[in-house]
């Protein structure tokens, strides 16, 4: 894997895109002028890597678009050290940026062919801060709760009551809520059993789903 000076240049103009965009925090534009999005993609694919879209990265998954990652993780509002759940691990590229700007991350993902390979990435990369689970995120992750930040990067129904209740009081989770279309949800946790919510844009995600795919190729 190679990070060479025209990659650098793509991903300058991308981080102006991010700002034309609206995006403010300069940590997290710095984080992924930072990192190569192209490692995240197969290489065949690397000149998408620099355009503000989301991309296929098999298994009917997809990259999230960058303006999105830069949105949620704006939102976030990530401090160093904070434990960060993020449920739908995909390529990897959003679990990174989390790593970067100092976060304790562990990621959840249903797909295990998406799982193995994104976990070899992240290794790879020497990102240890990363914990990777083949999990249903719908669950979460109860013996790793409560977390301060948690994010879901895939389109939920409704906002699951697990993640709910792995929410430090104080903490935030950002999560786009909705079928076809979905409205990013900013949700604060003020009590033990109160939260505060803020319906913000309008996205389009792949969707959450229930379960993990049973790969018996015998079972009906
Ligand atoms: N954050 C990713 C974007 C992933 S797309 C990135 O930066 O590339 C959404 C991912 O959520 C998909 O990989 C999908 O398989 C996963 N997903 C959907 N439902 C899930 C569930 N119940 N538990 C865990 N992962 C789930």
């Amino acid at each position: 894997m190679k990070d060479t000076y025209r990659h650098k240049g793509m991903r300058r103009k991308l981080i102006a895109t991010l700002r034309e965009k609206g995006i403010r925090d300069e940590q997290v534009l710095a984080a992924m002028e930072k990192l190569p999005r192209h490692f995240f993609l197969d290489k065949a694919f690397e000149e998408w890597a620099y355009v503000d879209k989301a991309f296929p990265i098999g298994e009917e998954q997809t990259i999230s678009q960058p303006y999105t990652v830069a949105y949620m993780t704006e939102l976030l509002q990530v401090n160093k050290r904070d434990a960060v759940l993020e449920v739908g691990t995909g390529s990897g590229y959003q679990a990174a940026i989390l790593a970067l700007l100092g976060a304790r991350v562990f990621t959840i993902e249903r797909q295990p062919a998406l799982y193995s390979k994104t976990k070899t990435l992240l290794e790879k990369l020497g990102l240890v801060q990363i914990r990777t689970f083949l999990r249903d995120g719908y669950k979460g992750l109860p013996e790793f709760a409560p977390f301060d930040r948690i994010i879901v990067t895939a389109g939920a129904p409704k906002v699951p009551q697990a993640l709910l209740e792995q929410l430090r009081i104080g903490g935030r989770m950002v999560i786009p809520v909705g079928t076809d279309q979905q409205t990013m949800y900013l949700i604060t946790r003020t009590g033990e059993t109160s939260f505060q919510e803020e319906k913000l844009g309008a996205f389009r995600f792949v969707p959450f789903v229930k379960g993990i795919p049973d790969n018996d190729p015998f079972s009906s």
